[in-house]
This record gives C-alpha cells, sequence and structure tokens, in this order.
C-alpha cells in the first residue's frame, strides 16, 4: 500500500451491508468511493447470517452478490483490513489517515489459491464458525470472503515455512509492516454497525463458562448451509439437542449491563431462529423466554404468529441466573409473569443467548462527530432527516447510528447516499459559480 495521497469524492467508514449500499447507490452516480472497512473481509455481520426474517431468504444468496458488485464497481475502491486513525475536516476537506494492518501476505501477488492454508499444520479456534471448527493459523476467513486474499494470525503461526514454502506467487511476506496512507474526500458516511453486548460480564447467564450457553450469531452458524457441523449439535457432546431455550434481553434493556435500550431486533431473529430448529430438528421442543415480544416491521407480526402455530413455546418471564445441570443440560431460574407467575426452574439442553447490540465504532480521538446518550452516533435530525450528524457533510446509516434491521437499514443506507450526493452537487456547483 503505497503511502501517497489517494483522492475520492467520498469516504465510507465500514463494509457491512450499510456501507456497501450506501457505496453502490454513490458509485452508480459517477461518484468515486473508497470503502474503509477494518475487517479482512467486507460483508459484516450479514453475511455470516444464516437466513434472514422476514423473508428467510439465504443471507449470503443477498449479501455476496452486494459485495461482489461492491468490489467490481469501477467507481469503488474497498481497503480492507485497515484501521481509521483520524478522520478531520478542513474548510471542505475531509481526510482521513488509514493503518494497513499487516496480512503477513501480499495483497497484490496473492491470488486466493489457498494452497497456504492447506499446507499449514496449525490448527486453531475459527471464530468466524462461532468456535466450533477450526482454522489455519494462515487462512481466508470465509469461502466468499471479499478480498479472496489470505492472512496470518501471527500468534499461532509456528513460522515453520510450509506456506511459504508452497505459494506459487511468493506472496507470504513474514516482515510485512503495518502502512499508514491518506485518503482525502469531500464527503464521508458512517456505517460502522455494531458489535454484541459484552454478556461475558453478567455472570448470572454462565456465558464462556456453561458450554451449552451459546450466543445467537453461534446459533446463526449452526443453521447456516455452510455451517461447522451441517447439522445443528450442542457443542458439549455433539447430542442432537431435544430442548432448546431462548433467553430475550439477554444484554438489552438492562441498566445493569449499561444497556437500558431495546435492540429492536433480537425478538425477530429469535423467532426467525426458533422457526429454523424446528425445521433441522424437528423433534425438538423450544422455547422463547420473553419480557414482551417487539415485531415491528412488516409482515414481522405475522411472522411471530406463524411461529407459534409451528409450536413454538413462548414463556413470559425474565431469566435471572443460569446453571450447568446433569449430563450437559442448562438449569434456567425465571420469574414467570401471568397467572401461574412466580419464581421457577426449567431445564433445556442447548440455551441460546439473544445478545443486544453495542456501537461498533468510539469515534473519541478519531473524529469530532459526537455520540448520543447510546453511544450511537448522534442524529441531530433524527425524524425528518436521520442520516444527518452534526458535522456537515458527514452522513450515518445502519446501525451506527442505533440498532434496526436489515430492511431500516438498506434504506437508511440508501438516504445517506442521497444526503452525501446531493451535498457533493451542491458543492459542485458552488465551486462552479
Ligand atoms: C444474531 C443476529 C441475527 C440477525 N438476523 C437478522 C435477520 O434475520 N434479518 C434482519 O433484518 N436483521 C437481522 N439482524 C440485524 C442485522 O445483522 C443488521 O441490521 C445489519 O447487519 C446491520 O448492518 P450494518 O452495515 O449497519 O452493520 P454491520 O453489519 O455491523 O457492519 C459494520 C461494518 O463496519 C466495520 N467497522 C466497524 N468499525 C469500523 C472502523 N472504525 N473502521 C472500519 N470499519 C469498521 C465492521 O467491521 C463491519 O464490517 C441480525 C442481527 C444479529 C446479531
Amino acid at each position: 500500500m503505497s503511502t501517497n495521497k489517494i483522492e475520492f469524492d467520498a469516504l465510507v467508514v465500514g463494509g457491512g451491508i450499510a456501507g456497501l449500499q450506501t457505496a453502490l447507490d454513490l458509485a452508480d452516480q459517477d461518484f468515486k468511493v473508497a470503502i474503509v472497512e477494518r475487517d479482512a473481509t467486507i460483508g459484516g455481520k450479514m453475511i455470516r447470517l444464516s437466513k434472514v426474517f422476514p423473508t428467510l431468504d439465504c443471507a449470503s444468496c443477498i449479501t455476496t452478490p452486494k459485495m461482489s458488485a461492491a468490489a467490481h464497481h469501477p467507481n469503488i475502491t474497498s481497503f480492507t483490513y485497515c484501521e481509521l486513525q483520524s478522520l478531520k475536516k478542513t474548510g471542505g476537506e475531509i481526510t482521513a489517515l488509514v493503518t494497513q494492518k499487516a496480512r503477513f501476505v501480499d495483497e497484490i501477488k496473492c491470488i486466493g489459491c489457498r494452497q497456504c492454508e492447506y499446507n499449514c499444520p496449525v490448527f486453531v479456534s475459527d471464530e468466524e464458525q462461532g468456535g466450533f471448527a477450526a482454522r489455519k493459523a494462515i487462512y481466508i476467513p470465509f469461502s466468499n470472503a471479499i478480498p479472496q486474499v489470505a492472512l496470518m494470525d501471527v500468534e499461532n503461526c509456528t513460522l515453520c515455512g510450509k506456506c511459504a514454502k508452497v505459494c506459487p506467487t511468493n506472496a507470504v511476506d513474514y516482515f510485512q509492516k503495518p502502512e499508514s496512507f491518506t485518503l482525502t474526500a469531500k464527503t464521508a458516511v458512517i456505517t460502522t454497525g455494531f458489535e454484541f453486548t459484552p454478556v461475558e460480564d453478567k455472570q448470572q447467564y454462565g456465558y464462556g463458562e456453561i458450554p451449552n450457553v451459546i450466543n445467537a450469531l453461534q446459533m446463526e452458524r449452526l443453521l447456516a448451509p455452510h455451517g461447522p457441523y451441517n447439522r445443528v449439535l450442542r457443542p458439549s457432546d455433539g447430542m442432537e439437542p431435544d430442548s432448546i431455550a431462548f433467553i430475550q434481553c439477554a444484554g438489552s434493556r438492562d441498566k445493569s449491563m449499561g444497556v437500558s435500550y431495546c435492540s429492536r431486533v433480537c425478538c425477530m431473529y429469535a423467532i426467525k431462529q426458533a422457526m429454523l430448529l424446528s425445521g433441522a430438528v424437528p423433534m425438538a421442543d423450544i422455547a422463547i423466554y420473553y419480557m414482551d415480544i417487539r415485531a415491528f416491521g412488516k409482515g414481522y407480526e405475522q411472522f411471530y404468529q406463524n411461529s407459534k402455530a409451528m409450536g413454538v413455546e413462548f414463556i413470559k418471564g425474565k431469566v435471572a441466573t443460569i446453571d450447568p445441570g446433569e449430563n450437559g443440560s442448562v438449569k434456567l431460574h425465571y420469574e414467570a409473569q401471568g397467572k401461574d407467575g412466580g419464581v421457577k426452574t426449567a431445564e433445556h439442553d442447548l440455551v441460546i443467548l439473544s445478545l443486544g447490540m453495542v456501537a461498533g465504532w468510539n469515534p473519541e480521538n478519531v473524529c469530532a462527530v459526537s455520540k448520543g446518550d447510546d453511544a450511537f452516533i448522534k442524529t441531530i435530525q433524527p425524524k425528518i432527516a436521520p442520516t444527518l450528524t452534526d458535522m456537515e457533510g458527514i452522513f450515518v446509516a445502519g446501525v451506527a447510528a442505533g440498532p434496526k434491521d436489515i430492511v431500516d437499514t438498506i434504506v437508511e443506507a440508501g438516504a445517506a447516499a442521497m444526503e452525501a450526493s446531493n451535498y457533493l452537487t451542491k458543492r459542485r456547483r458552488k465551486l462552479a459559480a
């Protein structure tokens, strides 16, 4: 990567579905767009999902074409595995200092043949498969990752040299160093998405301690056609679970975790996963422990009703603590509501925590754009112009501005692209006058 200043019309920070849609909409209007993505691949969380509510379309069948369209668009340049160091606006120009992290593989020389990966003797837990499978110490994150460029996990590499020996293009570079470069643009759109609420902090739920307590993204991987086992098995012993439970609001609407807001998508994704599980494990009993169901979008209430008709049980009650039970089972202690209410205990083979969303990026010390009280990027006109931040010419879209589903993310990305396009056009006219 050169250290030269590279000029664009628009900078999109984050290459999830919001960033891809924003970049494509701007690029189709002939603006030159840079996407800066900190991960080794574009695609964000959506490419890691199994199917999506409410249509149950395959997530990668929708996301991969968008990733590919962005990667091949003549007006888009993607900078992956890059960290944004600073984003400043001086006069009408935005300057971003970006660091290309070391992959220890030459991005230009690598042809994605995976010979390095096949010949690497080191197996480590694969975070892309929820930790349920292994990957190598030099690897391409997943089969439809873009770009198809390997990266080395130096912490686990034993420096045996096998990858370098088999690489047909001499792309492996053990001495590669991070490199910084500068991008300039006239406008920027922040699409930095979300991370999960750190549920490890809530010890009552036993996540990380009780092997059959997993999170919702791990369940997405178990349900994905290209998931770790090709079937749904519980992690502790590979048994097909007979009884599965979802715990709602595990990391949302919970002041003890500093997340008092509703993450909006957890009810719907739990219902989706429950429906998919009734197909994948037809004999299993499936229960959702909830406070209230928020089926807020078009067709969502019907989706919820369909899940009940399919036999998914909804138990109104707040789960307080989770303990290990006998033979790998998981014990829930909860306060049931309604006429049979009171403190109760139930046992299940597998438990999924429906985790909430927290902001994926903290702009502090990087960019002067403000955060709201919830730590997501602050929007100054949330009703009539929800993509405006408090810095003129810098816009926001998707979960970067607050929890939302894919439909709302795509709509907002289109709106942000339109705001950015108007801003660029007005600016051009002003300069020409
Ligand atoms: C378990 C689960 C299941 C779900 N299922 C569904 C579903 O079925 N249907 C539905 O409508 N919605 C679903 N959702 C919600 C959906 O995932 C989000 O709406 C969508 O992913 C939001 O996209 P985004 O681009 O805003 O954010 P993200 O997907 O989080 O993408 C943000 C991107 O920005 C990058 N980034 C972050 N910070 C920086 C930085 N500083 N510099 C550079 N890059 C950065 C990240 O690496 C990431 O690639 C689900 C969510 C979860 C957790």
